[in-house]
């Protein structure tokens, strides 16, 4: 790796998802590759969930923050494998905890399997016993739930 690519991922990695301010591109694994091209870096990307709005934000903040680093660079999206949910970064399963959003379950992590089935955790009081609200919550990533024990409503990032 050269020494402009290696400037461009540590740029890269700490940059925010507009939508979910405190993740950053790292914690949702949404970065798959930097390659120089002559003069000009293509920025492999993921788009996170199929419309959600926040995908073109952030080719923008990425294509400008390299610029700052005079750094040309193109984006590429990605589709073939798709993004998962299961990209996000234990780091990032523990942010979305201490904001009060549900993380989406790792799909065969170990820790699923002891938890119930497919039950969506309360991040306030930690119980399983929670109901869906409505399918979209404050974006279209997330739903809305509410826990039937502590009776807050709260966000639960979609699995995809
Ligand atoms: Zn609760």
């Amino acid at each position: 790796m050269d020494k402009s690519t290696e400037e461009a991922w540590d740029a890269l990695k700490d940059l925010t998802d507009p939508e979910l301010p405190f993740l950053t591109l790292d914690d949702l694994g949404v970065i798959r590759e930097i390659k120089r091209n002559d003069e000009t870096h293509v920025v492999t990307i993921s788009p996170t969930y199929i419309g959600c709005p926040a995908i073109s934000v952030i080719e923008e903040k990425i294509v400008s923050e390299l610029k700052k680093l005079g750094i040309a660079a193109i984006i590429e999206k990605s589709f073939s494998p798709p993004w998962s949910s299961d990209w996000i970064s234990e780091n990032g399963r523990k942010k979305m905890e201490e904001f009060g959003i549900s993380p989406p379950h790792p799909k065969d992590a170990e820790s699923f399997s002891r938890s119930p089935a497919k039950a969506v955790k309360c991040p306030q009081c930690t119980s399983y016993k929670t109901e869906k609200v409505s399918e979209f919550g404050s974006t279209a990533c997330k739903s809305l739930y509410r826990c039937l024990d502590c009776k807050e409503p709260f966000d639960h990032f979609k699995c995809v």
